[in-house]
């Protein structure tokens, strides 16, 4: 398919980063488009708008991953339709956003997401005056409602690869900014100028992460330039808009990849800090545990299998743990409270960069309790930990640290055979544990250094029995 591409789309190789009014349009029979590989509800959507007069496009991710090869995850709609005037077309529509309004077509379980064509934002006092835009002192677009035409909506949009128009009626591609030139060339480049588009929105950093590990392409070089001088920006993105961008990050089928981009272009650290801390300390470990994490991750998604993204985040922060566990002890306080008075500060802190909801920071919390509770196994409670809901996500939580090089006294081993062992094995498993000292229980960490109180507790006498 890319030769067909290649092969008959010729045009002269010079940069030309800026869109053109008039677009390059190739027909059918120069681009290799099939109209069968579009989902049919978004061939309809686009149908009806033209029908009722509007102009509309697929346009987007789809257009490109279809160019690629690549099944589109989604299929995008825009239109010269204003979000009411789409609403009116299908009874099935909702209008969603504030920052960005969109028009969504639901047909069960699908969603076509419609957008009306938007202008680049007026400056100055225009802008000042206006309601549909809006953005801070330093050029961050914080409201994005100003409708243009087509040749607008293209300049405003964020890579040329991502602005190329398919319109299924006539089987054109509409090319204003040389996005076909990038996709041959595989190449994530910004419209128009990259610091000031970064400006605008810095999540666009982190897209351009995105698309380059997805796609297997790189950042063009003026694109990748401002990356790391502007990664700080970051920091001003509403805590809510990270955590979505940081699941696209992560379990899109990419995440080893995109991590060593977010790395190397200083953006993992501002998304996750006390992790970014943990690399530069601790960097063997912390490298290893997270990458595993990610490969795992990946492998389930090309197997179809569900991810969590609890899973995720515990893994992704495990590493900030020790340090934050030694700080609390050496002030004195007991190895449990310790973990999870770590843990507590930990998660609320990253849930201020990314918020990260309740329903998945209460399983990390979970999977963490898990690894005090595993080495725990005398008497009834081994038993007791295979029917916790939260045995799995632990177990497979402790494999990981072992993987890493976590020393647990093959702790890990143990519960692979004690899951599969019979009745009278695992009664004699369990007396065979009787007199060993609890294994693995806790971080390495803990087991080098007490605190002097502790210290001074054992040596009276004071801690003796399991130290439970
Ligand atoms: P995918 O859906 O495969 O993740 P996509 O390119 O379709 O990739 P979406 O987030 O669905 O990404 O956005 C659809 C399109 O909207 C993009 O292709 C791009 O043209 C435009 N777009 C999205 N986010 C931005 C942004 N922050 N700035 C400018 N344009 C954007
Ligand atoms: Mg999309």
């Amino acid at each position: 398919m890319l030769k067909k591409l290649f092969t008959s789309f010729r045009s002269p190789l010079r940069r030309a980063p800026h869109p053109r009014s008039t677009p390059e349009v190739l027909s059918s029979r120069q681009h290799p488009i099939n109209r069968n590989e579009i989902s049919r509800h978004a061939i309809s959507v686009v149908e009806r708008l033209q029908r009722a007069g509007y102009q509309a496009y697929l346009v987007g991710g789809c257009v490109r991953d279809l160019l690629l090869d690549i099944e589109p995850k989604d299929f995008d709609v825009a239109t010269s339709a204003t979000p009411e005037q789409v609403r009116a077309e299908f009874r099935n529509a909702r209008v969603i956003g504030r920052r960005f309004k969109l028009v969504h077509v639901h047909f069960g379980r699908e969603i076509i997401e419609v957008a009306t064509f938007r202008a680049n934002h007026p400056q100055g006092e225009e802008e000042e005056n206006s309601n549909l835009a809006a953005r801070n002192e330093s050029g961050r677009i914080l409201r994005d409602n100003v409708y243009g035409t087509l040749e607008d909506d293209a300049q405003r949009r964020d890579f040329t690869i991502n602005a190329l128009y398919y319109d299924p009626t006539q089987e054109h591609i509409l090319d204003y900014a040389r996005g076909m030139h990038d996709v041959r060339n595989r190449l994530v480049r910004l419209i128009g100028d990259p610091e000031q588009r970064y400006l605008e929105d810095p999540v666009r950093m982190l897209r351009a992460v995105r698309f380059a590990a997805k796609l297997d392409f790189d950042i063009e070089k003026h694109s990748a330039e401002p990356i790391r001088r502007l990664a700080p920006m970051l920091r001003d993105i509403p805590s809510a808009r990270l955590f979505d961008e940081v699941l696209k990050l992560f379990l899109s089928g990419y995440a080893e990849y995109t991590f060593d981009l977010l790395v190397e272009f200083d953006l993992f650290a501002q998304l996750f800090p006390a992790s970014g801390e943990a690399l530069k300390h601790n960097p063997e470990f912390t490298e290893k545990l997270i990458r595993e994490a990610l490969i795992n991750t990946d492998d389930r998604i090309h197997d179809g299998k569900s991810v969590t993204p609890a899973f995720l985040f515990a893994a992704l922060l495990w590493p900030a743990l020790p340090t934050r566990v030694l700080q609390l002890q050496s002030r004195g306080m007991p190895p449990i409270p310790a973990m999870q008075e770590a843990a507590h500060e930990l998660i609320t802190e990253q849930c201020q960069r990314i918020a990260v909801p309740k329903r998945f920071t209460i399983p990390i919390r979970e999977i963490w309790d898990m690894q005090e509770r595993l080495p725990r196994r005398s008497g009834k409670r081994a038993d007791l930990l295979l029917e916790n809901p939260r045995f799995r996500a632990g177990y497979d939580f402790l494999l990981l640290r072992e993987r890493a090089g976590e020393k647990t006294e093959d702790l890990g081993e143990w519960w692979t055979e004690y899951q599969h062992a019979s009745d009278s094995l695992r009664r004699q498993m369990i007396r065979d544990l009787a007199g060993k000292p609890e294994a693995g229980s806790g971080n390495a960490p803990r087991k080098r250094r007490r605190s002097s109180g502790q210290r001074k507790r054992k040596a009276e006498g004071e801690n003796g029995g399991s130290g439970e």
